[in-house]
């Protein structure tokens, strides 16, 4: 297959949403398991307690496995906890556990609480694996962990299902992203947004994508994310959709997607 374009410099994204089921972990395991099958090397970050990126990527996260919680308490690194995904050479994962979830508690107390993952993401801290990209999948909510996913980053990519309610709490997050930019990571942008769950069949999808993109102009990806049976049953058996069902149009769409994040950074912005 043809490999995707290789970024100019290492991308990291955040992929935040307060809203929670609106796609964020779908996208990162998918857009991430695309980049590797083409090529490139891909670090997720599971930055959510509920272990779900760990679980689509058929990554171990019980209780006491090493994880991001113990990289965030300055106990090991990242590449101690990185684990290789059975899907692809290319493709690794930290595993969130259950742990993490008293952690926002734990970081109030801690010197520099909203950096605790940018200083984990050191060029040495990477250099056993050396990503190209490095995606981290955030709970869904704008507590300490989205903030510390936020100033790790480079880029926010923002999923947004095409729902009623697609837009609602949009301007929060935008809100925190700019108090983001203007106390604790001044390069941080928006770079990306992607509609998820499409369903053609209702005019309401259309309304909210004209929508969205009427708003955010470019920085939505053209490739649309149908509503796909086999997307939401791929990590039921620890895999990506990629893996589960490689032909499927959920499958091709997040190909698609990852094509567009792939293109874009290979131009220098
Ligand atoms: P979040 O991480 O934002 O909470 P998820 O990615 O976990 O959202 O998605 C929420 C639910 O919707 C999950 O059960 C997931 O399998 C399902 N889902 C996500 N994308 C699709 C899709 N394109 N088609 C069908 N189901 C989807
Ligand atoms: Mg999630």
């Amino acid at each position: 297959e043809r490999m995707f374009p290789r970024p100019t410099h290492r991308r990291v994204l955040t992929v935040a949403n307060q809203k929670g089921g609106v796609g964020k972990t779908t996208s990162t395991v998918n857009l991430a398991a695309a980049l590797a099958l083409h090529g490139l090397k891909v670090l997720v970050v599971d930055l959510d307690p509920q272990g779900n990126a760990s679980t689509a990527l058929g990554v171990e996260h019980r209780s006491g496995t090493p994880s991001i919680y113990e990289v965030l308490l300055g106990e090991i690194t990242l590449a101690d906890a990185a684990h290789v995904s059975d899907q692809s050479p290319n493709l690794y994962c930290v595993p969130a556990t259950i742990d993490l979830a008293g952690v926002e508690i734990e970081l109030v107390a801690m010197e520099n609480r909203e950096s605790r993952l940018k200083e984990a993401l050191t060029a040495e801290a990477l250099d056993a694996i050396a990503p190209d990209y490095v995606f981290i999948d955030c709970p869904p909510s704008l507590g300490l962990l989205t903030v510390n996913a936020m100033v790790a980053a480079q880029e926010v990519l923002i999923p947004i299902q095409c729902e009623y309610y697609a837009l609602e709490g949009l301007s929060q997050l935008l809100r925190n992203i700019e108090l983001v930019q203007a106390h604790l990571n001044r390069s941080l942008v928006v770079s990306t947004i992607l509609l998820t769950m499409y369903d053609g069949r209702t005019k309401l999808a259309d309304q909210v994508t004209s929508e969205v993109r009427h708003h955010f102009g470019d920085t939505v990806l053209k490739t649309v994310i149908p509503r796909s049976v086999k997307v939401s049953e791929a990590p039921g058996y620890g895999q990506t959709v990629l893996a589960y069902d490689p032909g499927s149009r959920g499958a091709l769409s997040y190909l698609d997607a990852a094509r567009e994040v792939a293109d874009r950074g290979a131009e220098t912005h």
